[in-house]
């Protein structure tokens, strides 16, 4: 005897019924709203996941007890139903109980075009569908003929030596099993949880009577939505098409707008008080359901019925401004609105475009998998990413398609480009994942991935270290270094993230090193700069060439000749620094540079060099040899640089003094932070503290004005964060700076970690790269000692983070809980910083 599943084990779905998400999904008990809001749902049946998962291990189940709820014969569809509408599921089933019979008494009462539509329809799903027969096999055309139909049950019968099943319960038993089973497939397995759902993520599926939208009078479907999905701005979008069903409009040539428009009649004009009852609806889903919906109805016989209501599929810009509007009409709260808003999604706003004046050299084109656009050299492959990242040089990696041991590439990366896939494909789920611009299944390309080249449509080849720029807005791969726009941040953004500011217990600075970096900070409304890097003021053209001569100075004479020039750089761009952040914190961290980022290697750069200091090539060679370093990230830099050759930092100090005296004339004074980097002993703050003390006293003396400054501490070294209570003392801040403090907690070298960290995640022997996500475990237990025992030397001491985890949701948690002051990370990340911390207080 077959065991049957009991009654119980599914739910007609009224204002009572025990539906709830976790058990019957999300479409189930929305369903249940919409009927408690009145709306004209017909009748359903709900199936929840335990039931359903009992059909897909082959358990009968008795259909016969579920159609009883449909009156006599009935034709039903069969919908998912999955925790999260985002997890997808099985595609709908439509007109269940179809059969010769039905077939005729409709072709009585609606007329035979619209029964065959009907019949033809059902056919073809369930053949595809329930029995898996090729789709190729069941073309449906516009109109179905007698012959078409009979076709089609004979293609079913010569296909699976039977015949087309009549019973609407054996039918629906097809059906629920098919669709359970789809559930259970590997591919929907995979597709959900890189969606985020669960390995034993459920599915539920609804039953509902079929309003046909077939036969006169007026008859048919639609689809109605009032907000923009790509904007979220109000906007009534959507279709609606006579003498059809389900989704059909939304795809169907002749389809009717449903507001007036110029290009033809419109659902308002055809029906308006249809129209009316809708917009009604959309008003009380908004308000009741607190979210912007899609309304799925139908027509019958001018009967409206609302079959289905979710939610509207939306852009990061859109669900941002939907929240906040639903927020401002009072129908959520402040607080739910910022929690509805993902900090790492922030960032597809933030993503820069191209300037649509500028021209376009287009090399290929592919799908737009992921927006934003960047420019960067061609690598190939995740370790060339990663090295490149380590160089502080932006890369486009490029593969043929991405595997999950690409994924530290495209991190490292600021685009990415495959050859194959599409908008589902591995490379453009994870590249939308990061807010990574993407562009994929660049078909049109040759990629020849021994040698490392790529060969365009137009027969050019490039090679890797070419500059391109990938626009994963419009799928174009441009030649060249474009123009690029930054981002617009619209009202509801700058909302949004104030309402976050008001919560949020932790404050957010900038890394900041430019006064055009200053600007976007500003514009992100950073508190301030964390982390003003000087030595990257000197990356640039001539100022290289002064910054290297002071480096090869053979003594003091001569670096303070080559100082003397450096000194009015400094104080412009501080000035500047200091009128941009107008009265917020500016931390200016006195250099800190790895030699080797500043030395020339290669003949032709130490020719190049010779010329430019006007020395032989000689005697260049030899003093390169002479300040190399076995290990320069190790080696002479940060404060070991400021103890041995003092008058570099009191150099920078003059500078930051007279720009904080310069920019103060012009408004409030200026209260410059100064920070030492790469402290690893008190005395070494002792010694730069007394000599910048000198330097403020002579400054004084000189220009007759006062002023005050802050002095601070980098704890980037292990000694440092163990001997913060002796350190403290002679300072006003620590900042924790985890990326030294990270590659030196693991002995690991920021330079060559990315060699072998893909192997190392992979093998699980680190859970994450602690390059980018902080490791709270050993890192961070340096960091919480450190915090500790500075506040033990000096109770009143500001503690903060400037490493890039400054800017990781995650690692701005665990910097909360240690009580920190601040976060500062790169201007992009300010806004992600402001919310996450909003969501960590909340
Ligand atoms: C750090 O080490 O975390 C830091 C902020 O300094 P840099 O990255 O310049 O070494
Ligand atoms: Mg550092």
């Amino acid at each position: 005897m077959q065991k049957l599943v009991e009654i119980s084990e599914f739910i007609v779905v009224d204002p009572t019924a025990n539906v709830a998400t976790h058990t019957h999904g999300g479409r189930a008990k929305c369903l249940q709203r919409l009927i408690r809001l009145d709306l004209p749902v017909p009748q359903t049946v709900a199936l929840p996941f335990t039931t359903v998962r009992h059909i897909a291990s082959g358990e009968e189940i008795d259909t016969q007890a579920i159609l009883d709820h449909f009156g006599e014969a009935p034709l039903v569809s069969v919908r998912p139903s999955s925790e999260d509408p985002d997890w997808g599921g099985p595609g709908a089933i439509l007109n269940i109980g179809m059969n010769s019979a039905r077939h005729a008494e409709y072709a009585n009462l609606l007329g035979h075009e619209a029964a065959n539509k009907l019949y033809a329809r059902f056919i073809t799903t369930y053949s595809v569908h329930v029995a898996h027969l090729d789709p190729d096999l069941f073309v449906i055309e516009d109109e179905i003929s007698a012959e078409t139909l009979h076709a089609m049950l004979d293609t079913y019968e010569e296909e699976t030596d039977e015949t087309f099943p009549q019973g609407p319960a054996y039918q629906l038993t097809g059906v629920l099993r098919s669709m359970a089973r789809a559930w259970e497939g590997t591919t929907a397995r995979l597709l959900r949880q890189a969606r985020g759902a669960p390995a034993d993520a459920g599915l539920g599926l609804v039953v509902q009577a079929m309003a046909p939208g077939l036969g006169p009078p007026e008859s048919g479907s639609g689809v109605i939505q009032f907000a923009e999905p790509t904007t979220g701005m109000p906007q009534i979008t959507g279709r609606y098409l006579s003498q059809s069903q389900g989704r059909d409009a939304l795809n169907a040539e002749g389809a009717l707008y449903l507001t007036r428009d110029h290009r033809g009649i419109s659902l308002e004009e055809l029906c308006p008080q249809v129209f009316e009852t809708l917009l009604g609806y959309g008003r009380v889903c908004r308000e009741q359901l607190r979210e912007e919906m899609q309304i799925e109805f139908t027509l019958d016989g001018g009967n409206l019925s609302v079959l289905d209501a979710v939610r509207i599929a939306r852009s990061e810009r859109a669900n941002m401004r939907i929240a906040v509007s639903l927020a401002e009409d009072g129908i959520i709260s402040r607080e739910d609105a910022i929690l509805r808003v993902q900090p790492r999604a922030l960032s597809e706003m933030l993503h820069r475009q191209v300037d649509a004046a500028a021209p376009r050299d287009v090399l290929a084109r592919g799908v737009a998998a992921s927006p934003g656009a960047a420019t960067g050299r061609l690598v190939f492959n995740s370790a060339d990413a990663q090295a490149s990242a380590a160089r502080g040089e932006p890369c486009i990696l490029v593969r043929r398609e991405t595997s999950p041991e690409d994924i530290r590439g495209m991190h490292a990366a600021q685009g990415v480009l495959t050859e194959r896939g599409g908008m589902t494909s591995h490379a453009a789920v994870i590249a939308r994942g990061l807010g990574l611009p993407g562009v994929v299944g660049v078909s049109d390309i040759i990629l020849n991935r021994k040698d490392n080249l790529i060969t365009l449509p137009d027969g050019r080849t490039l090679k890797a270290g070419d500059i391109v720029t990938i626009d994963g807005t419009t799928g174009q791969i441009l030649g060249g270094d474009v123009p690029l726009l930054e981002p617009a941040l619209d009202d509801a953004f700058r909302t949004l993230l104030g309402w976050a500011d008001q919560v949020r217990d932790i404050a957010v600075r900038a890394n900041a090193d430019t006064p055009a970096e200053a600007k976007v900070a500003r514009a992100f409304d950073a508190e301030g700069i964390g982390l003003c890097r000087t030595e990257h003021m000197f990356f640039e053209g001539d100022r290289m060439i002064v910054m290297r001569e002071m480096i090869f100075a053979e003594n003091t004479e001569g670096r303070k000749a080559a100082l003397e020039r450096l000194v009015p750089m400094q104080v412009s761009d501080l000035t500047d620094l200091f009128k941009i952040m107008s009265g917020l914190p500016v931390c200016i961290r006195l250099l800190d540079p790895p030699l080797h980022e500043f030395l020339p290697s290669g003949r032709d750069a130490l020719r190049d060099l010779a010329d430019a200091l006007d020395l032989s090539l000689s005697k260049v060679t030899r003093r390169v040899e002479a300040l190399s370093e076995f290990n320069p990230m190790l080696g002479l830099r940060g404060v070991r640089l400021g103890v041995t050759m003092p008058e570099i930092y009191e150099a920078q100090a003059r500078a930051i003094f007279l720009a904080a005296i310069a920019a103060s004339k012009d408004g409030e004074s200026i209260i410059p932070e100064i920070m030492i980097p790469l402290v690893s002993a008190r005395r070494e703050v002792e010694l730069v503290s007394e000599r910048i003390k000198a330097v403020a006293e002579a400054v004084r003396a000189e220009t007759g004005a006062e002023f005050n400054y802050r002095l601070g501490v980098m704890v980037e070294t292990p000694r440092a964060a163990l001997r913060a209570e002796e350190i403290a003392p002679h300072c006003a801040f620590l900042s924790f700076g985890t990326n030294d403090l990270t590659q030196m907690a693991y002995g690991l070298s920021r330079d060559d970690a990315g060699r072998f960290m893909g192997a190392y995640v992979n093998q699980g022997v680190f859970p994450e790269d602690p390059f980018h996500r902080l490791d709270v475990e050993g890192v961070g237990e340096l960091l919480t000692l450190g915090a500790e025992r500075g506040r033990k030397g000096k109770p009143e001491i500001t503690l903060s983070i400037c490493g890039e985890h400054g800017g990781d949701p995650d690692s701005i948690s665990f910097c909360r809980d240690a009580g920190f002051d601040y976060v500062s990370c790169s201007p992009f990340r300010v806004p992600v910083a402001r919310l996450a911390a909003a969501h960590i207080a909340l």
